[in-house]
């Protein structure tokens, strides 16, 4: 299945840092005393999820690869908290929503485009082209989360924004003040993979607007932090791309899963323009 063919991209996985436990297939990271990175060190993508624990609530950014059947995630999470969890999606992809199903509160951000989708059973389909796979999902949804502004989970406040670029409802969820933010599919170590490059760039400045270089940034593959350097550099490599300034050595043509698509090394950013057809080209 194209799932484990991912792998050969070869996201580089090192978790480094300390209060790490390893159960076997998750890896876990505890950042403060409240926000754990969940790990699979071994899925094909290199995956890992966020929790960030309020005093009320908690989000869980991503449900993981959902590849082991035999480690729960679901146990995982409920031995780090007591709060009620509820999982928001950075994005619909298939290397995201792992055991999807199983979740009871499942939150979606509050955009046009997916709200006027649910249903009156408050179902949301979500399309091949959203996923990447031939799998149908139906996610049953909850709640609406706020775009743009803070929620409140318990003496924390946490912000959704809407980084669309490397698929339409990809958002990063930012915590001002312990200076966190969690990009997804935006930013991680590894290469990114970009499909509205104008919405990207847009999406890039937008995290290094509401940040600052003290943040600690988290990518959903690879090793999980990413040096607040590295997310400065994908976007000055982003722009530069935009503005035609490269030189052709720094272009390769591969087989991009059956498709020739240009990968592009710019300011030893990696990325390919234009992935997901490739995916929806084998069905
Ligand atoms: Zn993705």
């Amino acid at each position: 299945m194209k799932k484990i063919r991912f792998c050969l991209l070869g996201f580089l996985l090192l978790v480094v840092g300390c209060d790490r436990e390893n159960t076997g297939w998750f890896l876990i990271q505890q950042i403060d005393s409240g926000t754990y990175v969940i790990s699979e060190p071994q899925s094909s993508q290199g995956n890992s999820v966020f929790l960030i624990t309020g005093e009320k609530e908690a989000i869980l950014f991503d449900s993981g690869s959902g590849e082991n059947k035999y480690e729960s995630i679901f146990h995982i999470v409920d031995s780090l908290t007591d709060v009620p969890v509820t999982l928001l999606l950075s994005h619909f992809h298939f290397d995201h929503i792992g055991n999807v199903s199983g979740f009871d509160r499942i939150a979606i951000p509050d955009l046009l485009d997916l709200r006027i989708r649910i249903s009156d059973k408050n179902l949301l389909k979500l399309t091949k082209e959203e996923v990447l796979t031939t799998d149908s999902v139906v996610l049953e949804i909850s709640r609406i989360l706020p775009v743009g502004e803070d929620i409140d989970v318990g003496n924390r406040k946490l912000r959704i924004i809407h980084t669309p670029g490397h698929s339409r409802e990809s958002i990063s969820v930012i915590d001002s003040i312990n200076g966190y933010v969690f990009t997804g599919d935006l930013v991680y170590n590894g290469l990114l993979l970009i499909d509205d490059c104008q919405e990207f760039i847009s999406s890039l400045n937008n995290v290094v607007a509401q940040t600052e270089s003290n943040f600690k940034v988290f990518g959903s593959h690879g090793k999980p932090e990413v040096e607040y350097g590295h997310l400065l550099a994908t976007k000055n490599a982003m722009a530069l791309f935009s503005e035609g300034d490269y030189s052709e050595d720094s272009v390769d043509e591969i087989n991009f899963f059956g498709s020739k698509k240009r990968l592009f090394r710019i300011n030893d950013i990696s990325f390919v323009v234009g992935y997901s057809d490739a995916f929806l080209d084998e069905y």
